[in-house]
């Protein structure tokens, strides 16, 4: 078994980030700049945010965090989105989800401009990538991909089995994996909450990639020996042991599992670093398209 070590691998790319920054900067342009809104005060969400911030002053972007009170209406957000969209200062920005309940996610992810839209949620980017054109891909299936690409992983004519299907994570994976592209070209199943023999057909997976929000969903008698498995779950459950009392925790019972595998990512340290790699690679894309 190998891990997928997507700690090691996003700090690659930070690297090779930072250099192309600094040859922005000797041609006299100014950074790269990504914004993110926060609304309310839910941890996880501080917490993203926070490191995406961190990742954008290593890599010698400017970065602004808009801050907004739990209790803003859907309009004040949307007109914070309508201020993004113009500022010419800003190359991209995302709007971070959860939002509180009294807001509609899909009307703010329609607001974005597509061109600042460096999570790659809206409408014309997803089309976009369905279509194989230039656009900004979905952040953590595009990290996925990149980790795949790194690791020489072959996904060509292999069985792979998405296990969830929103609109971030399951549904983008799915299409990127099953494009006439390399990494890609593989013949995809996406499988979600009506599934029917859910544990045959992971077992039929060569490549399992799993985004459903139930920790330790994935046991050792639904993976094939030898499968390739990438667990994007990250479950917050509270741990006094831990100084912030609580631990990240993923859909793959990772200790049972990872002796049957060739390859397993990790929680925290393989997908969810990958995903902030990838927001960079889509933010710089936003400052070489302007
Ligand atoms: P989501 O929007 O809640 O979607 C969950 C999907 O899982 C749905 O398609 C749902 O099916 C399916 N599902 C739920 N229970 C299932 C079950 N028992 N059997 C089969 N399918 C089931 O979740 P998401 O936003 O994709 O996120 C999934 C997980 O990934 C979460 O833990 C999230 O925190 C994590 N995540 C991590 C990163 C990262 O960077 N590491 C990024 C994004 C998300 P239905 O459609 O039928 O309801």
């Amino acid at each position: 078994m190998q891990l997928l070590d997507g700690t090691s691998c996003s700090q690659q790319i930070r690297q090779e980030i930072a250099e192309q920054v600094t040859k922005i900067r000797e041609n006299g342009e100014r950074a790269p700049h990504l914004a993110a809104v926060l609304v309310g005060n839910d941890g996880a969400s501080q917490n993203y945010v926070g490191m995406k911030v961190k990742d954008c002053d290593e890599v010698g972007f400017n970065s602004t965090v808009v801050r907004m009170e739990e209790t803003a209406t859907e309009q004040e957000l949307l007109d914070k989105v309508a201020d993004l969209n113009t500022d010419d200062a800003i190359d991209g920005f995302i709007v971070q989800v959860p939002l509180p309940e009294h807001m509609d996610e899909n009307k703010v992810i329609l607001a974005i401009d597509p061109r600042k839209d460096v999570d790659g949620f809206c409408p014309e980017n997803v089309g976009n990538m369905s279509l194989g054109l230039p656009t900004f891909l979905s952040a953590t299936p595009n990290g996925i991909m990149e980790l795949f690409r790194r690791y020489n992983i072959e996904t060509e004519g292999k069985h792979c089995v998405v296990l969830g299907r929103s609109n971030i994570v399951g549904t983008p994976m799915a299409i990127l994996l099953s494009r006439n592209t390399n990494p890609g070209n593989a013949t995809v199943t996406i499988a979600h909450s009506r599934t029917k023999n859910l544990k045959e057909l992971c077992r039929s997976a060569d490549i399992l990639i799993v985004a459903i929000g139930k920790t330790e969903f994935v046991t050792e008698d639904m993976v094939k020996e030898g499968a390739v498995v990438v667990d994007v779950g990250q479950t917050r459950v509270p741990d006094s042991t831990k100084k912030n009392g609580f631990r990240n925790v993923g859909d793959v019972d990772f200790e049972n599992v990872k002796d049957k595998c060739s390859y397993i990512t990790y929680v925290t340290g393989g997908v969810g670093p990958m995903t902030r790699a990838s927001l960079l690679q889509n933010t710089l894309k936003a400052h070489q398209r302007r």
